[in-house]
């Protein structure tokens, strides 16, 4: 049996850390729908769309192709690898805006789930155990505290050579926080059948295990 694992929480949390070493294990295809909404304010970006103009963003989209290398699931853009460009200051800054907009989110759904129509997946975001899988075999809802998720996505970025400073960093995330919890459609929510693992205070083996110890039940 094939599971279908969905993986929720707020930004910089450890969702995707957990899902594509999950993914790895279970020898499953990981999916990180953070990285679609991405791909997909890089190209409106890049477009120059006014994303307040339903017209110019719907004509947007049908120029649209989001997927992932297969193997390494870096992002693809219309076949172009934009994994670096995606993660910097300029998307982050509008990504949460643009998942706000509803053509989008029934553009992107539809898409995520035809990835994991045959199970064998771990999928992580804001709304898979809400919207995209209701019925996943597996919900899981990371948190961690503000300072720890500050100072991951702020190494992250440093990784990969991204410059920001760590009161930019945290008050993107608060800002994020806010829009993807409070928007009309599809907000972030914790699934009533979900069940919480809070990676404050565990190594990344100990979170990893304890993702696995809820798939072995
Ligand atoms: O996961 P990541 O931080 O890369 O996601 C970027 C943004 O994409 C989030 O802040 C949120 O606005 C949006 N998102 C979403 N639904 C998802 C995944 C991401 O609205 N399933």
């Amino acid at each position: 049996m094939k599971y279908t694992i969905a993986i929720d929480g707020y930004s910089a949390c450890g969702k995707s850390t957990l899902a594509k070493a999950m993914a790895k294990r279970l020898g499953y295809r990981f999916i990180d729908t953070g990285a679609m909404y991405r791909m997909i304010t890089l190209y409106f970006l890049r477009e120059k769309i006014d994303i307040t103009d339903e017209c110019a963003v719907a004509g947007a989209l049908n120029g649209l192709r989001v997927d992932f290398v297969p193997g390494s699931n870096e992002a693809l853009l219309n076949e172009e690898n934009v994994e670096t460009e995606i993660r910097g200051r300029a998307v982050s800054e509008m990504v949460s805006p643009v998942a706000t907009i509803s053509a989008v989110r029934r553009w992107i759904v539809p898409q995520q789930r035809e990835m994991g129509k045959e199970g064998g997946i771990v999928m992580d975001g804001r709304d898979i155990g809400t919207v995209v899988f209701p019925d996943a075999d597996l919900k899981i809802f990371v948190t961690a505290s503000m300072e720890v998720r500050t100072e991951r996505r702020l190494q992250e970025m440093k990784d990969k050579g991204i410059p920001a400073t760590r009161e930019q960093v945290a008050e993107n995330l608060v800002t994020r926080d806010h829009i993807d919890s409070t928007r009309e459609d599809s907000p972030l929510r914790q699934a009533e059948d979900a069940i919480v693992l809070d990676n404050s205070h565990l190594s990344l083996e100990e979170f990893i295990e304890a993702g696995m110890v809820l798939v072995r039940g």
